[in-house]
């Protein structure tokens, strides 16, 4: 059987419950990794993004962090 490999990489992470939905990260982001949901909050999405940090700088809410996170390959 294949081994499986642990890698870390780099995603976003929004407190949802803080998010103005103002759409910035959602304009700023090169490769539509995020999104505001119904009009309510910005969700990432995990699988495409690639922590490059560029909604983190944008977000006017100060609201984003750049976490590590343990993928399985
Ligand atoms: S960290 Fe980069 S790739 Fe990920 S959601 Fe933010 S802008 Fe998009
Ligand atoms: S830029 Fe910040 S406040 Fe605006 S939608 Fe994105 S996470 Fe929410």
């Amino acid at each position: 059987m294949e081994e499986k490999k642990k890698i870390i990489r780099k995603k976003a992470k929004v407190l949802k419950d803080q998010c103005v939905a103002c759409g910035t990260c959602e304009a700023e982001c090169p490769i539509e990794a995020i999104k505001v949901v119904a009009g309510v909050f910005a969700e990432v999405d995990e699988g495409r993004c690639v922590g490059c940090s560029k909604c983190e700088k944008v977000c006017p809410a100060s609201i984003i962090e750049i976490i590590e996170k343990e993928v399985v390959k």
